[in-house]
């Protein structure tokens, strides 16, 4: 590939259709939620009607790949999306973008036996919501170490059922519209059929089962409940409360993975998602910057010039910009090189976790630069300072913690003998 930065007509009809979409779909839907008090439950029902309309947009459509009947595009179409509406409004943003999630690993491991559970995702109508079931209220972090507990959620075989229990928690979406269970749920789930044999891994165990509302209505009362709603500084529209599952018998059909394939496939999935973390950091870096060159053009503090013309000011806004463009860059090649190459999967992944670490915390800087750029205005919540900062905050720590789970990975990587440093730029090194 020349390197080339042009968005292509279709990126750049991407781009249009975005800032259109975030505009006049997503903006007006913050005016509903914040009506509600801070991290009331009613916040995310409140966005119903918008994700509805982000539906019949096409939205949830185009994030199931083509292989499954989808319009899904690239992931750098996906990357310019996420950038897009999450300079504009990441919370409602958030609900739509982990209904892909939750999608995901469908697109990566879906047989024809699980068409139908795609279909409502498909059809373009409603507000289907779907959830990528993954974390437990005890930390995720070190679910894969040998030795250590697993996944706290099980699945046991009873003849042509499985039965799940245990406690999730943060999965966004995953209690639905009206708190009883969303409409799809990946949830990621430890294999206690027979105990783990001398020889295997824990990931050994690691499954993935599909969970529809219609199971958990069919289960009946206490099936499915929600333990807590949980407060955030962040994403205040969004839901993802620490829920609990009771001998909830789902039919063999429901197997997405089978033990010992799951942890690839959700670890697969959150290669995907951290590209995107990548894309939000970038939107935020945007926001802010715009937000504070616009304080710094009109205001001048009771000076006889402009902001902007300070210098110290403008040095803190030039790094946010150089940082900004900086993550883009990243992100875009980690989204190109995860389906294009060159390098193996390691070295594409190496790149994609890069992405997630990276612009995550390069957001949070740039949001506490542009803060003391802006000084004590910044602080008065009618700016949209603060709100930036409580958006930014999240993103090292979600879609698995930089330190915990993210940079363990990076680490991981450069520990295999097989560890090629720039392949995913210039392709697997030779031995001359
Ligand atoms: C808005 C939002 C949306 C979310 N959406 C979803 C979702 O859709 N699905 C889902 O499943 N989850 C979701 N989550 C949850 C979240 O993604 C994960 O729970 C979180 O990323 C877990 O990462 P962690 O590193 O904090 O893990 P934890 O296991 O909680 O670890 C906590 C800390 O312990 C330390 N630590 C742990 N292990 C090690 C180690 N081996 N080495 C060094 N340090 C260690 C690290 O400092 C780490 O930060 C969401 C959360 C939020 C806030």
């Amino acid at each position: 590939m020349p390197i080339d930065f042009h968005l292509s007509p279709s990126q750049a009809g991407t781009h249009q259709a975005a800032r259109s979409l975030a505009r006049n779909l997503l903006l007006p839907s913050r005016q509903t939620y914040l009506q509600h008090p801070p991290n009331s439950p009613l916040r995310f029902q409140s966005t119903q009607p918008t994700y509805a309309a982000a539906v019949s947009a096409g939205l949830l459509k185009g994030q199931v790949s083509p292989a499954h009947g989808g319009t899904g595009g690239t992931l750098i179409e996906s990357a310019i999306l996420v950038e897009e509406c999450y300079s504009v409004e990441p919370s409602t943003a958030l609900t739509i973008f982990a209904t892909g999630l939750g999608l995901t690993p469908l697109n990566l491991a879906a047989g024809p036996q699980h068409v139908e559970f795609l279909a409502p995702f498909l059809s373009g109508e409603g507000s289907p919501l779907a959830s990528l079931v993954f974390s437990e209220p005890g930390g995720v972090a070190n679910a894969l170490e040998k030795g250590a507990k697993g996944f706290q959620t099980t699945a046991r075989q009873e003849g042509d059922e499985w039965v799940i229990n245990g406690e999730k928690m943060w999965a966004t979406n995953c209690a639905g519209w009206d708190f009883k269970g969303c409409d799809l749920a990946c949830v990621v789930c430890r294999d206690v059929t027979t105990p783990l044999e001398e020889g295997q891994e824990p990931q050994d165990k690691v499954m993935i089962i599909l969970v529809t509302r219609a199971d958990l209505d069919r289960n009946g009362e206490g099936s499915f409940e929600v333990l807590r709603h949980i407060a955030t500084p962040g994403h205040t529209s969004v839901s993802g409360p620490h829920v609990r599952y009771a001998n909830v018998r789902v039919p063999a059909k429901n197997v997405l993975c089978p033990p010992g394939q799951g942890a690839q496939v959700a670890f697969g999935s959150f290669d995907g998602s951290a590209v995107l973390v990548g894309a939000m950091g970038v939107g935020l870096m945007r926001a802010a910057f715009d937000a504070a060159i616009a304080f710094a053009k009109r205001d001048d503090r009771g000076g006889a010039v402009p902001l902007l013309e300070r210098q110290a000011f403008a040095d803190l806004l030039s790094g946010v910009k150089m940082q900004t463009e900086a993550a883009r860059a990243l992100t875009w090649k980690a989204a190109h090189a995860m389906e294009n190459g060159p390098g193996d999967y390691d070295a594409r992944r190496e790149l994609a976790l890069a992405a997630k670490v990276f612009c995550s915390e390069a957001a949070v800087k740039a949001c506490t630069d542009v803060i003391n750029a802006v000084g004590i205005t910044a602080y008065d919540l009618d700016q949209p300072f603060s709100d930036l900062l409580n958006t930014a905050v999240v993103l090292p720590i979600f879609d698995g913690g930089n330190v915990g789970i993210r940079r363990r990975h990076l680490q991981q990587l450069m520990l295999k003998p097989t560890y090629d440093a720039w392949a995913a730029t210039y392709g697997p090194s030779t031995s001359e």
